[in-house]
């Protein structure tokens, strides 16, 4: 099971303060990063905060399996054009839904999309490094 030491990651950095990365409006006023490692995923004022309830599974690297296990996360960024994101990769369609991995070191799910709706990716506030 090479993927049980990342999948416990996710569960330790929810700790954000919305307020201290969105305006008043709702739009994101920092840098939002890979956690794992320098790479810009979008630039301020680029994305919308809005409330969704949606599952993903644990942290995995792309060339691993699809953990079972995950959380349910309620924060999202919602980015409407994929030209907007600085770097972002995506992981293959399964069920209509890709996710969204960072571009360089391939960790994710650090969002998602559904194929369904090409105006809408959706970045989980808990897993990425805002500033
Ligand atoms: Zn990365």
């Amino acid at each position: 099971m090479a993927q049980a030491d990342v999948s416990t990651i996710s569960t330790t950095c929810s700790s954000v303060k919305l307020a201290e990365i969105c305006d008043d409006e709702g739009t994101n006023i920092t840098r939002i990063c890979c956690q794992r490692c320098p790479s810009l995923v979008l630039s301020p004022k680029q994305a919308k905060l809005v409330k969704k309830e949606f599952f993903l599974p644990n942290m995995f690297q792309k060339n691993d399996h699809t953990p079972l296990e995950g959380v349910t996360l309620n924060d999202f960024w919602l980015v409407t054009n994929m030209m907007t994101f600085d770097n972002v990769g995506f992981s293959k369609a399964v069920d209509k839904i890709m996710y969204l991995i960072c571009a360089d070191c391939e960790m994710g799910p650090i969002g998602w999309h559904s194929v369904d709706n090409k105006k809408a990716y959706y970045i989980a506030v808990d897993r990425v490094k805002h500033g």
